[in-house]
């Protein structure tokens, strides 16, 4: 079956086509800049990256033009829309109403729509992003998967804050985790490489990228995340803070002649990495190559990264009485020897013996970095949430 994978944001829309069956990609691309003028970027497998402007008023022109490539004589890979058998979109927030990946129907378009407020920047541009595909594909089956889904399984001592009962009950304010996508295909491949069942796993997932978040995956189920009712919780990323101390908003509104909403975007966009390097970058190449020539603030912003997971791995261990395995992940964890290596002298204490030459090897592929005999099994994993999204399309069709 050919699957399309859409990931829909509120200016860009990330497309793959895959087949299902060998889990090829098939062709993938980028339409940027929807809403402004229009900029799509295609490229078939073995084939050419092509970039072209087009107007994209709306998500549906750019859905058009991604048919448009994906069907096109010299450079498409399918002869006509009716090869493209499905769809799966990614969406981001399903409050406490999905906690699994359903088929897409009008009742699911309004139980999404009812978790908007949770997900305002998000959720509005996912669903806008299945109007458009059913504009243009009636009758293809489409299926919803969740950033939030995974990690439904949390109990309430890991999901509730300390906070009033009745702005769980009013508002369900309460922890939701994202990520959940990458955090379960990650660790169920980590159990194949363990050679255990998943049903009999204690796994820590660090999906370490622009947005990182760390989680406890006991017997395939999450029982604990370190994102909360939003994305800004938990580790320090490249541009957002993570775990402040909440008194810090009132007292910065107050120093700095703040509102909620200015805030609410320093937290978000200026903080981080990104912050503690003075706002040099929120790439960590930039500031591994920074802190490496003697700049103290990069290096300062590494460390409080690379603390800040090890706290919240060992908190996991508690939270399952123990682990198996530490799997690294997304951008920073799949490629940054350095990060890895920093985290990983953290914990020594699990018994684990950290191989440094296979450490230098990883960037980008699979393998592992603890040593033979080692007690924690620690591996790189690369990520594939499309992958993961054309299978749960898949097992969801048949
Ligand atoms: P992601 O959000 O998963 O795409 O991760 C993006 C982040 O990964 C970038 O902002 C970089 O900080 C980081 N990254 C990508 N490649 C490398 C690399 N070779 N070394 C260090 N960090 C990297």
């Amino acid at each position: 079956m050919n699957i399309l994978v859409i990931n829909c944001g509120s200016s860009s829309l990330k497309f793959q086509l895959i087949n299902s069956d060998s889990e090829e990609v098939l062709a993938k691309g980028l339409c940027e800049r929807i809403g402004i003028d229009g900029r799509l970027t295609y490229q078939p497998a073995g084939g050419v990256k092509e970039v072209s402007e087009k107007a994209m008023p709306t998500h549906t022109e750019a859905i058009a033009y991604v048919i448009d490539a994906l069907t096109n004589e010299d450079t498409g890979v399918v002869s006509s829309l009716s090869e493209i058998e499905a769809v799966g979109h990614r969406l981001v927030h399903g409050g406490e109403k999905f906690a699994s990946s359903v088929i897409i129907t009008d009742e699911v378009k309004k139980a999404v729509e009812e978790c908007n407020d949770l997900a305002p920047l998000h959720n509005p541009a996912n669903l806008i992003g299945v109007a458009a595909c059913e504009k243009l594909m009636p009758g293809t089956p489409m299926v919803a998967v969740f950033d939030t889904a995974f990690h439904q399984t949390m109990p309430e001592k890991a999901y509730m804050y300390g906070l009033p009962y009745e702005y769980y009950e009013k508002y369900k304010v309460r922890r939701y985790g994202f990520h959940g996508t990458s955090h379960s295909f990650v660790s169920k491949r980590a159990a194949e490489l363990l050679g255990k069942s998943y049903e009999e796993t204690k796994t820590i997932v660090c999906h370490l990228g622009n947005g990182s978040s760390v989680s406890a995956v006991l017997n395939g189920k999450s029982v604990d995340t370190s994102m909360g009712l939003t994305p800004l919780e938990g580790l320090v990323m490249g541009t957002r803070c993570g775990d402040i101390d909440p008194a810090i908003m009132e007292f910065l509104a107050q120093k700095e002649g703040l509102d909620i909403v200015g805030i609410t975007k320093v937290l978000n966009k200026e903080s981080g990495v990104y912050g503690l390097s003075g706002g040099l970058s929120s790439d960590f190449r930039d500031l591994a190559e920074a802190s490496s020539e003697g700049n103290e603030k990069a290096r300062i912003a590494l460390e409080v990264f690379a603390y800040r997971v090890a706290k919240y791995i060992g908190s996991y261990v508690a939270a399952m009485n123990g682990v198996d395995d530490v799997v690294f992940t997304a951008g920073i964890g799949e490629n940054s020897c350095l990060i890895r290596e920093m985290i990983c002298k953290y914990l020594g204490y699990l018994g684990f013996e950290f191989d440094a030459e296979q450490n230098n090897k990883l960037q980008g592929i699979e393998g592992e970095i603890s040593k033979e005999g080692s007690k924690v099994r620690v591996f790189v994993i690369p990520t594939n949430e499309e992958l993961a999204i054309a299978r749960e399309t898949l097992a969801l069709l048949s």
